[in-house]
């Protein structure tokens, strides 16, 4: 069988990439440049990383290049001159880009700010490789709503979420137990607890296997990460809170696992290579070859797992109860999360002080009920504004 995604046959495959300069996009180009053949690149984006913006804009004859923060309009406009790539600045020429007329959109913007871009291509019907895992936490249901309407097709790209998806039985539902979602632990698995509040940022980006943007390594060394991956999974399968669990497998060579009725388990193995799952959403139902290293278990020799240890990794709990809340919980772990992230690379605040403005911010804020993306929206704003007074108080505190 073969599927065309609405492009005709043979031709090549017209590809948008959200967030192109950064550690998803980078991935994603570099299969781009290992086929040129096979794709047409319609749009790329960032937000503020111009000249990255403009060579990649360059290298891939993209016919628009836009970047969200609108005072580089003229920036990206001049770096790209005579290159007969379009471009245009702003929130909103984002979002109209993502309404352009591709076939596959890589959703790999960092935050909630991609939420209302990945929006877009879903509510067009495209097909949608998502990394952005924060508009899930956000808006999940919204999202899954909005994929069923326009019938657009979303591939998870999260290494685990698309291991998952590679072994999960969608034909029976009902004898999937569970699905058991693995996590390396980050920098900090060992680290004597009371050394938690001192460490830095350049200690808390250095994942010890994937190579990843700066917000999502700190979210992997606090556990936010696999705790916002759970509230990502239970969107994207469906299996009930119950059903999700994490162990800790510091190699991150099985990439998540389903477990089914008979005590059958399958997982998806791999080099941790971002490009893999990139590969698979770009070639799927296909697959095509990557460069990434192959799996040689005889070299690893062990693979070791362990219980998540929650007083270690707060977040583990705060966000399988946000999960189970539902609602407005997600959106304000979010929030709080992105926003406490942002302080503490800034080194405003210490590590452990991250998951303590979250819980904080849980606490401190009502759970509107939630009943469309303006809801969302409010409560997203909200609670970047409480976790954002807490950490840097209107007055009083120095
Ligand atoms: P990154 O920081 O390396 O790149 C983020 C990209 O988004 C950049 O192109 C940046 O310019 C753009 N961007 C940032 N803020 C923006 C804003 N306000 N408006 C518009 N564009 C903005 O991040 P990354 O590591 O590539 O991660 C991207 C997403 O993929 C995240 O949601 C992350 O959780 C998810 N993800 C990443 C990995 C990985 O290996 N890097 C793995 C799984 C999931
Ligand atoms: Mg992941």
């Amino acid at each position: 069988m073969s599927l065309s995604f609405g492009g005709a046959e043979g031709a090549p495959r017209r590809l948008s990439i959200l967030g192109a300069t950064g550690s998803i996009g980078c991935s994603t180009l570099d299969l781009v440049a290992r086929d040129p053949e096979a794709y047409d690149v319609e749009v790329l984006t960032a937000f503020r990383s111009v000249d990255a913006l403009a060579e990649q804009a360059r290298n891939v004859e993209a016919k628009l290049a836009v970047v969200g923060d609108e005072s580089l309009y003229k920036d990206l406009k001049d770096s790209l001159w005579g290159s007969g790539t379009e471009v245009a600045a702003g929130t909103s020429a984002l979002v109209e880009a993502a309404t352009r007329p591709s076939e596959w959109v890589m959703a790999g913007i960092v935050g909630a700010a991609g939420l209302a871009p990945t929006l877009a291509a879903v509510r067009r019907g495209a097909v949608v490789a998502l990394a952005n895992k924060e508009c899930l936490v956000c808006a999940g249901e919204l999202m899954l709503d909005e994929v069923r309407d326009s019938e657009a097709t979303l591939l998870p790209v999260d290494s685990e979420h698309n291991a998952i998806f590679q072994v999960f039985d969608f034909e029976r539902l009902e004898r999937v137990e569970r699905i058991v979602l693995t996590a390396s632990g980050g920098p900090f698995l060992n680290t004597d607890v009371a050394e938690l509040s001192q460490v830095t940022p350049e200690q808390a980006v250095a994942h010890p296997n994937w190579d990843m943007g700066a917000k999502i390594s700190v979210d992997s060394a606090t556990m936010m990460n696999k705790g916002l991956e759970m509230i990502e999974a239970h969107h994207l399968f469906p299996v009930a809170p119950h059903q999700i669990e994490v162990l800790m497998h510091p190699q991150s060579v099985i990439h998540s696992m389903v477990g089914y009725v008979d005590g059958s388990v399958l997982a998806q193995l791999g080099e941790p290579d971002m490009r893999t799952p990139i590969a698979y959403t770009l070639a799927w139902p296909d697959r095509i070859a990557t460069p990434s290293a192959r799996l040689d278990l005889a070299r690893i020799g062990t693979l070791t797992f362990q219980s998540p240890d929650e007083v270690r990794f707060p977040a583990l709990r705060l966000a399988r109860e946000a999960m189970e809340a539902g609602g407005a919980a997600p959106i304000i772990l979010n929030g709080a999360n992105e926003v406490a992230v942002a302080a503490f690379l800034e080194r405003r605040i210490g590590f452990t002080d991250i998951i303590a403005t979250v819980e904080a911010t849980l606490s401190a804020m009502p759970r509107i009920a939630i009943n469309g993306l303006d809801d969302v929206l409010v409560v997203d704003r909200e609670s970047r504004r409480i976790a954002g007074a807490m950490i840097s108080p209107p007055s009083g505190r120095a």
